[in-house]
C-alpha cells in the first residue's frame, strides 16, 4: 500500500506534470511576472466556471476577505456576524478592521453557521453575515439571503473550503458557491480544491460597482496610475500560481468528483457504527448519482461520540495514518477574540464538536486500499 497521506500534492503534480512545467517556464522567459497574461487569462477563465461576472485575483484567501469588506465600506464599530467554528482568517480580518466580528454557534450535523443563531445576534449595528461554507458544503444560504435582505445587511461568503460546489435553492434553482452574496472570497493555498503551488486567492461578485472599487484596492487604492483615490493594499496574484491554476481548473471537479467518491466510501463503511457520525451532506442529488457537487469535501470529518477523539487521534498518528481536528478551539475562546459579549450557553454545538470533530485524509489520490485500511483502524479502536 502507497503510504497514506493528509493531502497528496505530489500525486496529483504527476497529472498536470508537463503542462504546469512548460508554462512556469514560458513565464520566466517572458519575465511577466506580475499581471502577465495567465493572470487575466485564468481571471477569464474562473468567472466562466463559476458563472460570474466578475473574479479579481488577490495573494490569499485572508487578504480576499479583507478586501471583500474594504470595499464594501465597513466602518469601524459596524458588526460583522460569523461563524464560532471556522478558520480564524474569518474573524481576524474582522478584528483587524477595527470592526466588531459577533460569533454566533453553528449546526451540529453540517457544521455550519446556523441561520437561528445569526437572527438571534442581528442588531442596529449589523452590517454583514459572512457564512463558510465549512469543508466544502454551503451554509445555508436561502435563509441568510433571506435574513439579510430583511435587515438591510451584507453577505460575504467566505469561499475558501468550497469551490465548484453547488448551491441548489428552495426553488430548485442552482449556483456555484461564491456567486451567492454581494461578494465572496476564496483560497487557493496549496492544499484546498484549487490550490496553487504558493499563495493564492480571489474576490467574486456580479456587482460591476464594487468591482471596480476592489480592482483599484488590490493595487495600493489605483484606477489610473499614480493616482490614489483610496487607501489600498497591495495583494496580487503572481503569474507563475495563475498558471498552475489554469492547469488545475478544468480538472477541478474531476478532482472533487474523486474527493465525492473516497468520502462516499468512507461514510459507507461507517453507517451503522454506534460512536461514529459520518459527514450530513445536506443536498438530494437526483438519482443517486455516484458524484454529486452539493458537497466537495475540502475535509471528510467525522464526529467521535464517545469520548475517544484525542486517543484517536493519538492512535492513527502512531500508525501512520495522518489526521486532523478543525478546529480544537472555538474562537470565542482563543485569547486574541474572547470577549466579555459572549456567553458559553450560545455556543453549545461549538463547544461539543471541538470535542468529537476528526478530519481524515482526504484528497484527489486516495485509493480503495488505503480508504479500506483508514476505516477500518477507525471502527475497530473506537469499539474497543
Ligand atoms: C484557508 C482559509 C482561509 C484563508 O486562506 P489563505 O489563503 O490561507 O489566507 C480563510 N477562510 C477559511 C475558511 C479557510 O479555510
Amino acid at each position: 500500500m502507497k503510504k497514506i497521506q493528509m493531502v497528496d500534492l505530489k500525486g496529483q503534480y504527476e497529472g498536470i506534470r508537463n503542462e504546469v512545467n512548460d508554462s512556469i517556464a514560458e513565464i520566466l522567459d517572458s519575465s511577466a511576472f506580475i499581471n502577465g497574461p495567465h493572470v487575466h487569462a485564468f481571471q477569464n477563465e474562473l468567472e466562466e466556471y463559476l458563472g460570474v461576472k466578475h473574479v479579481i485575483p488577490c495573494a490569499n484567501g485572508t487578504d480576499a476577505l479583507q478586501i471583500c469588506m474594504m470595499g464594501l465600506g465597513l466602518q469601524p464599530g459596524d458588526e460583522v456576524i460569523t461563524a464560532d467554528f471556522t478558520f480564524a482568517a474569518t474573524v481576524e480580518v474582522i478584528a483587524l478592521l477595527n470592526l466588531t466580528p459577533v460569533l454566533v454557534d453553528v449546526e451540529p450535523d453540517t457544521f455550519n453557521i446556523d441561520p437561528k443563531a445569526i437572527e438571534r445576534a442581528i442588531t442596529p449595528k449589523t452590517k454583514a453575515i459572512v457564512p463558510v461554507h465549512l469543508f466544502g458544503q454551503c451554509a445555508h444560504m436561502d435563509a441568510i439571503m433571506e435574513l439579510a435582505e430583511k435587515h438591510n445587511l451584507y453577505v460575504i461568503e467566505d469561499n475558501a473550503q468550497a469551490i465548484g460546489a453547488t448551491y441548489t435553492s428552495s426553488d430548485g434553482s442552482k449556483q456555484k458557491a461564491g456567486t451567492i452574496g454581494h461578494v465572496a472570497s476564496t483560497s487557493f493555498f496549496p492544499s484546498k480544491n484549487l490550490g496553487c503551488y504558493g499563495d493564492g486567492g480571489a474576490i467574486f461578485t456580479n456587482d460591476d460597482d464594487l468591482a471596480h472599487i476592489i480592482r483599484g484596492m488590490v493595487n495600493h487604492g489605483m484606477y489610473k496610475r499614480y493616482y490614489h483615490d483610496v487607501v489600498g493594499v497591495n495583494s496580487r496574484l503572481d503569474s507563475i500560481q495563475a498558471a498552475v491554476l489554469r492547469a488545475k481548473l478544468p480538472k477541478l471537479d474531476d478532482y472533487n468528483k474523486k474527493r465525492w467518491q473516497a468520502a462516499t466510501k468512507y461514510s459507507r463503511s461507517f453507517e451503522g457504527q454506534p460512536n461514529i457520525v459520518a459527514p450530513k451532506i445536506q443536498c438530494v442529488c437526483e438519482g443517486g448519482k455516484s458524484s454529486c457537487d452539493c458537497h466537495v469535501f475540502h475535509q471528510y470529518t467525522l464526529k467521535i461520540t464517545n469520548g475517544k477523539r484525542d486517543e484517536l487521534v493519538q492512535h492513527l498518528n502512531d500508525n501512520g495514518v495522518p489526521c486532523g481536528v478543525y478546529y480544537p478551539v472555538p474562537l470565542h475562546k482563543q485569547k486574541a477574540y474572547a470577549d466579555d459579549r459572549y456567553n458559553e450557553e450560545d455556543f453549545p454545538v461549538t463547544n461539543q464538536l471541538v470535542k468529537e470533530v476528526i478530519s481524515l485524509p482526504m484528497h484527489t489520490e486516495l485509493d480503495d486500499e488505503q480508504i479500506d485500511f483508514i476505516t477500518n483502524m477507525v471502527i475497530d479502536f473506537v469499539n474497543k
